[in-house]
């Protein structure tokens, strides 16, 4: 098949004087200053209700962006009929009808929408204008254009025939619809999540996380400018166990597209097992979940490399990413000169509301994350296996600001060496050199998670050997590189044990999850 030419979305400077800057800047100013009315979109039509719900930037809580409205049951109902009738058409348009809707939607958030979804995410999820650009236009709009290379690539995969034999697979849409629930962190995924489904033939009912409705609504607005047909992708806002208790006990659930945390998908799935007998079909169960990502140095580690990738990795975007460094391997004999390089760094770093580019952290998302963070914090400055090295101000007066904060632990099962956090705290865990390996043994089993990790070394035995030993501690590995940052079509992204289902979000392993294939033989 013939699609257009698929390619990276090119990242854009913001650097001062650019006109991309300037638009931006506007986009910011125009946003600030009006008062938004967010509605449900159910088979097209935009609903409201009598609540409303206030949307404030988590930098700026004296500021209000404006209301979405909440919906209950009936909503979610709903959005299963819409989702249901338009997918008697959808499912049987021409694939080439498909990828133009969202080649189109790509097009416009990489132009006449992108100075709005950046606008929409800094302001309403608290992320800086380059956070906001790899994510919320240039891998959204990549999701959209890889998506259709994968749809086609899928659709090529055909099984041989013989002499006298024609076979050949058709792959056809799940049979009911797919519910998407996604997170705050990635105006990408929020996006990707309904719309890969969609891309296969899938009708989808969607609810976005209640902290980033702001970016939801214009991917909404973008797709059905692309000309997503009413009824195709449906959006409520409605409450999780709301959702949770009409999607799945409905017998048309034929799957689900989740990225969060561990512990709802957990819920879920368990949920779905208990209703199994209620469905159609086996329903399909994508999910990212979370991790506890590493970065593990030898003692041949390039120290300037280490300390970039320690403060990009664990700080860009508050540590908010499922892709965060949280916890840190370094031998002894490099710490004193890896501290050194590391706190250079983190001297320049500055803190305040994205309007600021100059700002390189922000707030982190809410209230509960702010208080369980602080909480951390807290508890590493009394612990006596721990010690807060760096940063650990709390304040959330204007907004729920937490400093990037680096905690030396001293053994290296300390808690924060285990849980993920989802914030600007980093844990650092120094060990002998001789006790390398027993180190590695001591990291692989320290956490459930398995999403990404980075290796820091300068000698390729070493390199083999940890990434050996490591070998089901990520689902994406990174040599010399902070963990972060996969882009779509380069490094297909996910993780397995407690962090997922390991689908590798936009590649052709998770457009697979979306079909139902049939297989047909023929004898002439
Ligand atoms: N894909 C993102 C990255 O590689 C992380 C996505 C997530 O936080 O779920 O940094």
């Amino acid at each position: 098949f013939n699609i257009p030419e698929v390619k990276n979305e090119p990242v854009l400077s913001y650097a001062p004087g650019t006109p991309e800057r300037k638009e931006l800047q506007e986009k910011i100013k125009e946003l600030r200053a009006m008062t938004v009315s967010l509605p449900m979109i159910i088979g097209g039509r935009e609903v409201t209700t009598d609540k409303k719900i206030e949307m404030r930037p988590p930098h700026d809580l004296g500021h209000l962006l404006g209301h979405y409205y909440q919906g209950d049951a009936s909503h979610v109902s709903q959005a299963i009929d819409a989702a249901l009738e338009a997918r008697e058409k959808w499912s049987k348009m021409s694939w080439q009808h498909r990828a133009s809707i969202f080649l189109k939607a790509a097009d416009l958030l990489a132009g006449p929408y992108r100075s709005k979804i950046n606008a929409a995410t800094m302001l309403g999820q608290s992320k800086n204008a380059f956070q906001s650009e790899i994510d919320a236009a240039c891998e959204l709009a990549d999701f959209y254009r890889y998506g259709v290379k994968c749809m086609v690539d899928i659709y090529e995969m055909q099984p041989e025939s013989s002499k006298g034999i024609w076979n050949y697979a058709a792959y056809r849409p799940l049979e009911g619809f797919v519910f998407a629930l996604t997170p705050f962190n990635f105006t990408s995924i929020a996006g990707n999540l309904p719309v890969a489904p969609a891309l296969m033939g899938n009708t989808v009912v969607w609810k976005p996380s209640k902290t980033a409705v702001y970016s939801a609504a214009v991917i909404m607005e973008v797709l059905r400018e692309a000309g997503v047909p009413d009824g195709v992708i449906n959006l409520v806002h409605v409450s999780g166990p709301t959702a949770a208790d009409v999607v799945f006990n409905h017998p048309d659930f034929a799957g689900i597209h989740f990225t969060g945390s561990t512990g709802v998908f957990q819920n879920i799935w368990k949920t779905i097992g208990e209703n199994i007998h209620k469905y159609k079909t086996y329903p399909r169960i994508v999910g990212e979940t979370g991790g506890k990502d590493f970065i593990f140095a030898d003692n041949t580690a390039d120290v300037q490399a280490l300390a970039t990738a320690f403060v990009r990795g664990a700080f860009e975007y508050q540590g908010q990413k499922c892709s965060a460094a949280s916890r840190v391997y370094i031998p002894k004999s490099i710490w004193p000169k890896t501290w050194e390089a590391i706190e250079a760094q983190l001297k320049t770093v500055k803190m305040g509301g994205p309007e600021d580019f100059t700002n390189f952290v922000n707030a982190v998302i809410d209230e509960s994350s702010y208080d369980k963070l602080k909480g951390f914090i807290d508890d590493a400055r009394t612990d006596a296996d721990a010690e807060v090295i760096w940063g650990g101000k709390c304040d959330k007066t204007k907004g729920y600001f937490i400093e990037p904060t680096v905690i030396l632990a001293k053994k290296p099962d300390y808690i924060t060496m285990q849980e993920e956090l989802f914030g600007p705290v980093v844990t650092v865990y120094v060990y002998e050199d001789d006790k390398l390996d027993e180190t590695l043994t001591i990291l692989d089993n320290t956490s459930m998670y398995a999403l990404t990790g980075a290796v820091f070394s300068q000698d390729r035995y070493s390199i083999e050997k940890i990434m050996d030993r490591l070998e089901n501690a990520a689902g994406n590995f990174y040599i010399n590189d902070k963990p972060t940052g996969a882009v779509v079509g380069q490094q297909p992204f996910g993780g397995a044990r407690g962090s997922g289902t390991n689908d590798k979000a936009g590649s052709v392993f998770n457009f697979i999850r979306w079909v139902s294939i049939r297989a047909i033989k023929e004898n002439f």
